[in-house]
């Protein structure tokens, strides 16, 4: 197990946008279990490469510890409906906000066979991929947050980090 240092917040890395990624090369392939063991051991529910300081088009989710997806160059194909619900994110530690988006996502990635693959997602998991998608354009969700950061209250932190 190898964790990654998460880039907090004012790292000029994190408003960066992420390259796409041409071939999975070993490399790739240790960043994204790195990116893995990161996240579970901050329990985060995704992570994007940048908030590990590498600017590719990569990201890893898993809302319900049991059903990693590691996603590159991931695009969203379509959305739908909206939900407005609490949002954190691990490069923003001990704060949360609400954030409107839309309630359902479709999006084609690449997995690490660099096959093509179709997601759907509603509810926490559409929030936390269109999230971390986000993040790989440079986009933090506190420029989305409806009204001001609030400090997570310590039992609410272990489902709320992105
Ligand atoms: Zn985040």
């Amino acid at each position: 197990m190898a964790l990654r240092q998460i880039r907090v917040y004012g790292d000029p890395v994190l408003n960066k946008v992420c390259k796409e990624v041409k071939e999975v090369t070993p490399r790739i392939k240790q960043l994204i279990e790195d990116m893995f063991d990161t996240m579970y051991d901050a329990n985060g529910v995704g992570l994007a490469a940048p908030q590990v300081g590498i600017l590719k088009r990569i990201c890893v989710v898993d809302v319900t510890y049991e059903d990693p997806i590691a996603m590159i160059n991931p695009k969203v194909l379509e959305t739908s409906g909206e939900q407005t619900g609490q949002e954190g994110c691990l490069s923003v530690p001990g704060k949360c906000g609400d954030v409107t988006r839309p309630n359902y996502v479709k999006v084609r990635y690449y997995d690490t066979d660099m096959k093509e693959q179709i997601i759907e997602g509603t509810e926490l998991l559409a929030r936390c991929i269109l999230h971390e998608i986000d993040h790989l354009d440079g986009k933090m969700y506190t420029e989305k947050v409806i009204g001001e950061l609030r400090d997570v209250v310590a039992d609410e932190s272990a489902d709320e980090g992105k």
